[in-house]
This record gives structure tokens, C-alpha cells and sequence, in this order.
């Protein structure tokens, strides 16, 4: 039985590969919903729909994200409203976010819709938000205009990453309760595996979860974690950024430090071998191996490294 702590395009494409190295029955994945959002009146959770679409071989792959050869004629209609489109929703996609928020609105939970929703997508892992109640993800930043304090998305997607990091919140977390068979798929499983995603605003929301930071210290030597950065940039996104706003080393070593409380082990990268001596001095167990994941053969035999390290 295998947990994985989940954000969007880098976990999506490591969970492609686990999936081919070991009985998807057994995985549970645990998805980051800071970054969900409403648009338009539908409740969109862009992780959890990143990770079902790739597991159900219908990603854009292009982007990573989305449906491949979506059209956009909703949202390109929407504009003669002048309501904001910078979000930019597919017309499949939209199909998600319509079921979503009318069986949300019929009073069942995330949780529920998200199983309904990858059961409908053919999804053969058990995938559950962090939890059901919101934990928006706030950043706050220095703009031109002074402070201001942005939504993950309007400062990812509408104001392309650009302004300043000052520092990262996860609003109601404190009161947020796990998702239910998250604790247990932690307390359970025998590998907890860390995605190579942003680990401040993907697994950061999942970690602030009360009970979650707690159950993988209880379980560090069971932890394991393979890392976004390599050579000391991400590969994609703007997990580097935020990392040294936050006063991380932007490097493996950074990853390595931010993860030290709840990880045993870390897979870096071939590119970082100098770097795993300083890692483990520092008290975590070091795989070094090829961590790009340049397809799904790359990314089966990333899952089985990173599962052969425990
Ligand atoms: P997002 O929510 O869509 O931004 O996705 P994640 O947080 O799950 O993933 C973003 C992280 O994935 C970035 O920090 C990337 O560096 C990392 N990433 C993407 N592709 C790869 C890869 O092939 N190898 C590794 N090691 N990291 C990757
Ligand atoms: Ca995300």
C-alpha cells in the first residue's frame, strides 16, 4: 500500500509511471486543493483534475494540464460579458467543473465528487483532496501599487508569477480537517511518497492539513521524496522562486532542508551528485538517479527507484 502527496503537473507525471510499476489498487494519492478556485460559478480544483486527466491518458500534452484538443468557445463567448477570462477552461473541462459544483451544491462533499469523477475517467488509483473543507492558498507580493495579497491563481496564472513573493499562507488551514482515508492511507501505507512538485505551494497546503505533518514525522523513515529541482532550477513552474523568497537554497539541498522534519529520503537528480554528501551529513538518506521524466518508461523507472530507496 502506497500514499503519495500530490500537486499538479509533477506529480501527475510520476504518478504515470508508479501506476505502471506497482497495482494502482493499492495507491491512494492525496491532492492539494489550495489551489482551487471558482470561475464562472463552478468549483474548479486544477490539481486533482491534472492528476485525473493524466491517469485517464486524456492530458493536453502540450501544456500538462487540461484536456488535449479542447476547444475554448465557452470561454471566448463569456468575453462578450466582459467578465474576466484570463482562467482559460476548456470546453470538456468545463463539463468537469459543471458536474463538480452541481454535486457539491446537492450537498455532497469534495471527496465524494472527486471518486465520482475519477471513477467516470477510468482512474485506477483512490484519489482524495487534502480535505473537503477550502484551504485557500494566499500570496502575498510587492507590486508597482504597493502590497497586496492574491490568490494562488491570480498570481500564477493572471499575473504570470511576476510579482514579488513576501511570504505564503494557507487560509483555514488551522481549522481544515483531513479529507476522509487521508490519516489512515498515511498511517497505513508502507511507502509515503512526496511528488516532485512545488513543495511550497503544492505540498505546503497538504503538510498545514492538521494531523498530515504530524503523521509523516510519526512515519519519516517511511517517507521518501523525489526532488522538483534539478541543477538548481525547476523544471517547470515557479517552485525556484518561491523556494528563495521563502529563503530556501534553491537547489536539491534546499529541498532537501524544507522536507527534513517529515522525509527520510530523497531521490536527486544524476545532474546533483556533488550535492549528496551535504544531504546527508545534514541527517537524510540520498539516491541519486535520472529524474527527468521525459516519458512514462522515464517515469516507471523514477517510480521504482524512488520505491526501491525505502
Ligand atoms: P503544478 O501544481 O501543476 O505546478 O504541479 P506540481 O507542483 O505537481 O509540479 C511542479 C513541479 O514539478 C516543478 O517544481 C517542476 O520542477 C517539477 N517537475 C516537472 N517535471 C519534472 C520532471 O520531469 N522531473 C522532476 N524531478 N521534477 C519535475
Ligand atoms: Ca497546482
Amino acid at each position: 500500500v502506497i500514499a503519495v502527496l500530490a500537486g499538479g503537473v509533477g506529480a501527475a507525471r510520476f504518478l504515470r509511471g508508479l501506476v505502471r510499476a506497482v497495482d494502482p489498487s493499492g495507491v491512494t494519492v492525496i491532492v492539494n486543493t489550495g489551489d482551487d478556485e471558482t470561475f464562472h460559478g463552478l468549483h474548479v480544483s486544477p490539481d486533482i483534475d491534472t492528476v485525473t486527466y493524466t491517469l485517464a491518458g486524456v492530458v493536453n500534452p502540450e501544456t500538462g494540464w487540461g484536456i488535449a484538443a479542447d476547444t475554448f468557445a465557452a470561454v471566448d463567448a463569456l468575453e462578450r460579458f466582459g467578465v474576466p477570462t484570463w482562467f482559460r477552461l476548456g470546453d470538456r473541462d468545463l463539463a468537469t467543473h459543471l458536474f463538480r459544483t452541481q454535486r457539491l451544491r446537492a450537498g455532497a462533499s469534495l471527496s465524494q465528487v472527486t471518486a465520482e469523477i475519477a471513477g467516470a475517467f477510468g482512474v485506477p488509483v483512490r484519489l482524495v483532496p487534502m480535505s473537503d473543507d477550502p484551504v485557500p492558498t494566499l500570496i502575498e507580493v510587492t507590486r508597482d501599487d504597493g502590497p497586496a495579497v492574491l490568490r494562488m491563481q491570480e498570481w500564477f496564472v493572471r499575473e504570470r508569477c511576476e510579482p514579488a513573493v513576501l511570504g505564503v499562507t494557507f487560509s483555514g488551514a488551522d481549522q481544515a480537517r483531513p479529507a476522509p482515508g487521508v490519516l489512515g492511507a498515511l498511517n497505513d501505507a508502507d511507502a509515503i511518497v512526496i511528488s516532485p512538485s512545488n513543495p511550497i505551494i503544492s505540498i505546503g497546503p497538504i503538510l498545514a492539513v492538521p494531523g498530515v505533518r504530524d503523521a509523516l514525522v510519526a512515519r519519516r523513515d517511511r517517507v521518501v521524496v523525489v526532488s522538483p529541482i534539478i541543477a538548481g532550477a525547476t523544471v517547470k513552474g515557479p517552485a525556484d522562486r518561491l523556494l528563495g523568497a521563502l529563503g530556501y537554497e534553491v537547489s536539491c539541498v534546499g529541498v532537501a532542508r524544507a522536507y527534513h522534519d517529515v522525509c527520510g529520503t530523497i531521490v536527486i537528480d544524476e545532474q546533483d551528485a556533488a550535492r549528496a554528501d551535504e544531504i546527508a551529513a545534514a541527517g537524510m538518506r540520498v539516491l541519486v538517479a535520472p529524474t527527468l521524466m521525459t516519458d512514462a518508461r522515464a517515469s516507471e523507472q523514477l517510480a521504482r527507484v524512488t520505491l526501491g530507496s525505502l
